[in-house]
């Protein structure tokens, strides 16, 4: 089974256990499991040296009961239609756990971007939105950054589709630079979100964050705003890794100085303050909060017994797989599930959506309110459930979520 089968078949797992928990139907089941459309595209692209390549691109809407389809788009040289559509459904749970009126979608290019100029990877972007301009828009499917895309990606994808529908349309996509309509804090909308949740997380578990002991795998984008949020509430970030190693400190490190430190050399490793460590020792750290903010599969039955962490917060998508989550449940670590954790970022999307339709701009303030009560609703809702039904937070955020979308499409009926 390859790595893309084996998450489509966890992801399937984690909405097959949800909907027998609520005794959803055999025919509704069947409704949800399946993407409502799936499209490949074919993209002849033409490569600096004058060679024609023919990449392929994906775009998978798997329900927009509760609303347009919403999810990013990813450039990778392993994506498959099977990953796209596990993400794809993962982003319908997400947004109706978040209780966020959107659908949920994934969209990808198999190319390696590390590879391609920035003209190569405007002319592919710009054949992806030709391509698949007809199933996007406003109000039907909207795309935003994911791997390897970024805010550049998402205003070519905008001016694309604005030319070819003859009218600028910055609310087809989001994550946009901030100079076309991109919201405020969108950037760090993620960390913030996932610092939020393990605020909450620290009053169910009775560990004041005052000096809280945070260990953060991954210091990009989501892991390093984590990171800097928790710092601001009295933490202390004990270690932080990247993809070469990790560094450890038992009195703290200040990660503004970690990153300029990462600017310098290329990682966050050999930083003057700390010792070095290895990821699978960070990972077994003794801590308060254990943040996962890199790849997808790194707590597994080889080492979830010996995780010495309270509390998981899955900032990055999948860090823990099926077999973890159980041993970490068993042992009472809350793990506090990525549908939840890192859905700061598709919130502050909805933000932006919402600023662009409307034709008005959030004060930064205004963001970071909002995302804060939207946060603290989502988890509150999901440990009630959790208390409800006894079972762990991420299947407890998997029945809201599932919930939510089964009774939207059985209102809806079915038409024709
Ligand atoms: P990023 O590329 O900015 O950062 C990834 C970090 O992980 C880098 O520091 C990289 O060096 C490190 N890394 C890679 N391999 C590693 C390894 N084997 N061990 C330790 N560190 C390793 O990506 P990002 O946007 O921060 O995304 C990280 C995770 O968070 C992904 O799973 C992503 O899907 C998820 N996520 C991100 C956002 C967001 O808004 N950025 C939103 C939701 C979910």
């Amino acid at each position: 089974m390859t790595s893309n089968t084996l998450f489509l078949s966890y992801v399937m797992r984690q909405f097959e256990s949800a909907a027998q928990t609520l005794g959803i139907s055999q025919d509704l089941s069947e409704v949800l499991r399946r993407p409502e459309r799936s499209v490949i595209v074919s993209l002849p692209c033409r490569m600096d040296n004058g060679e024609l390549k023919v990449f392929t691109g994906y775009r998978v809407q798997h329900n927009s009961a509760r609303g347009p389809y919403k999810g990013g788009i990813r450039y990778h040289p392993n994506i498959t239609l099977e990953e796209v559509t596990a993400l794809a459904m993962l982003m319908t749970w997400k947004c109706a756990v978040m209780d966020i009126p959107f659908g949920g979608a994934k969209g990808g290019i198999a190319c390696d971007p590390k590879g391609m100029s920035q003209a190569e990877l405007e002319r592919l972007t710009r054949k992806y939105t030709m391509a698949i301009s007809s199933i996007i828009g406003p109000y039907l499917d909207i795309p935003a950054p994911d791997v390897y895309t970024d805010a550049q990606t998402m205003a070519w994808v905008m001016d694309t589709y604005s030319k070819v529908k003859n009218e600028p349309t910055p609310a087809v996509v989001t994550g946009k630079p901030i100079s076309l309509g991109g919201s405020e804090g969108r950037n760090e909308a993620t960390g913030m979100g996932v610092a939020i949740v393990t605020r909450e997380a620290s009053k169910r578990l009775k560990r004041p964050l005052k000096d809280a002991r945070i260990v953060v795998q991954g210091f990009g984008n989501a892991g390093y705003a984590s990171a800097w949020f928790l710092q601001q509430m009295g933490c202390r970030i004990i270690a932080v890794s990247d993809s070469k190693g990790g560094i450890y400190s038992k009195e703290g490190l200040e990660v503004e100085k970690v990153l300029e430190h990462k600017r310098r050399t290329g990682s966050v490793i050999n930083y003057e303050k700390a010792e070095n460590i290895t990821n699978d020792e960070l990972l077994e750290l003794e801590c308060d909060f254990l943040i996962p903010a890199a790849l997808e599969n790194q707590i597994t039955e080889r080492n979830a017994d010996r995780i010495k962490a309270l509390a998981v917060v899955e900032a990055a998508n999948g860090p823990t797989t099926p077999e973890a989550d159980r041993v970490l449940f068993e042992k009472g670590t809350l793990v506090v599930p990525d549908i939840l954790a890192n859905a700061g970022g598709v919130t502050v999307s909805y933000f932006e959506w919402v600023q662009n339709l409307t034709r008005t701009k959030w004060s930064i303030e205004d963001v970071r309110t909002n995302l804060e009560g939207k946060m603290v609703r989502s988890f509150e809702d999901v440990m009630r459930s959790a208390e409800e039904y006894g079972v762990s937070a991420r299947q407890a955020a998997m029945i809201v979520a599932v919930k939510r979308v089964a009774e939207a499409v059985e209102a809806l009926g079915s038409w024709p």
